[in-house]
């Protein structure tokens, strides 16, 4: 078991499989960023080798992020590979490329996660810099993806003061008829995305919000970041992620891997160390694993305050390049 300095059973990787991706959401990356030039990138076979390692030390649980992992062209031969491990397998996309991967994602796949910040069609063309067709293209993954047997489809969303806060309502009316989770995020500093702290909506503002309207009943199993309710006699679930004004630090049992194969102990940290280096100059397992088993014992016991995050974000990878 990979346990670190404070007791935590890090048993979840969170892999990314590329830092680029097909949208441009104002909260996540600039409107002209630089990626890992492609050769950095982690083949398939060497991202099947790290997550073997990673099984045999106690990770359970592996989700599948990035960038957007499913405009890897290789994604199917990745697929392919991880699908004959025992992992649970989960994947977090923006949906844009979704419908043409759910056959392959069935049977297979456990958590979907897919990002949608407005029901607005216009709305979601200026936040994630796309069009209303774009939109258009999601919202019909997500309801066809409902239709298939993974265990869960959620809806990420975060809420940005100013911007969608007024459409908590609405999503959570989405979960009458749906059999989705809806989870809203809170806004979190990352170098160059416009954050300010104004911009954060507490969750217990969300979650008044909602219950002006909705009466919400706890619901426990789903996930240990998000606190999820049900409105009672509606179909799906509502979920509240604070990870600003709630952590959950003291539970967080994740780790991540870049997509140029740099162990991350921590989402805030820009702490990180190399693995796809010693691995193509020729490491061998027990080496890589040395190395793992240090780098997991600085996983820091919290991360900061949110004013000192927004003032070293700019230490920090971007959000997307390090897997969300
Ligand atoms: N491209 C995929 C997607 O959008 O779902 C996967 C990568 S994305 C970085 C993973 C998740 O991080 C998404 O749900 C996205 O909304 C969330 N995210 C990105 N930047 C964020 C920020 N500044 N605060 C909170 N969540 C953020
Ligand atoms: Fe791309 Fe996801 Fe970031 Fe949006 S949130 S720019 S879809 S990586």
């Amino acid at each position: 078991m990979l346990k670190d300095r404070f007791g935590r059973n890090l048993n979840y990787l969170r892999l990314s499989l590329t830092d680029n991706c097909n949208l441009r959401c104002t909260y996540c990356m600039p409107h002209n960023p630089h990626f890992l030039p492609t050769d950095n990138l982690m083949a398939p076979e060497e991202i099947n080798r790290l997550v073997l390692l990673l099984a045999r030390l106690g990770v359970k649980k592996v989700r599948l992020t990035g960038g957007e992992p499913l405009i890897r062209k290789d994604f199917r031969r990745i697929w392919d590979l991880l699908s004959r491990t025992n992992l649970q397998l989960n994947l977090t996309t923006n949906g844009v490329f979704l419908r043409r991967y759910l056959p392959i994602l069935s049977g297979r796949l456990h958590y979907l996660n897919v990002s949608l910040d407005s029901l607005n069609p216009g709305r979601y063309a200026l936040i994630s810099r796309s069009t209303p067709k774009t939109f258009n293209e999601v919202f019909g993954a997500i309801e066809e993806a409902l239709s298939y047997d993974f265990s869960a489809v959620k809806i990420n969303v975060v809420v940005i003061r100013g911007f969608n806060e007024d459409e908590i309502p609405e999503f959570v009316r989405l979960t009458e008829d749906w059999p989705v989770a809806v989870r809203f995020i809170e806004f979190m500093p990352f170098n160059g995305n416009g954050w300010s702290a104004d911009r954060v909506v507490p969750v217990s503002e969300m979650m008044a919000m909602v219950t002006r309207e909705f009466p919400l009943l706890p619901v426990s199993g789903l996930s240990n970041v998000s606190e999820d309710y049900r409105v009672p006699g509606f179909r799906g679930v509502v979920g509240f992620i604070g990870s600003m004004t709630r952590p959950f630090c003291d539970t967080c049992n994740r780790l991540r891997i870049t997509a140029d194969g740099h162990l991350k102990p921590c989402l805030f940290s820009p702490y990180e160390v190399d693995l796809l280096g010693p691995m193509r100059r020729g490491a061998t397992d027990n080496e890589l694993t040395d190395i793992i088993v240090r780098t997991v014992m600085e996983k820091p016991k919290g991360h900061p305050g949110v004013a000192e995050l927004s003032r070293t974000a700019h230490e920090n990878r971007r959000m997307s390049a390090i897997g969300g």
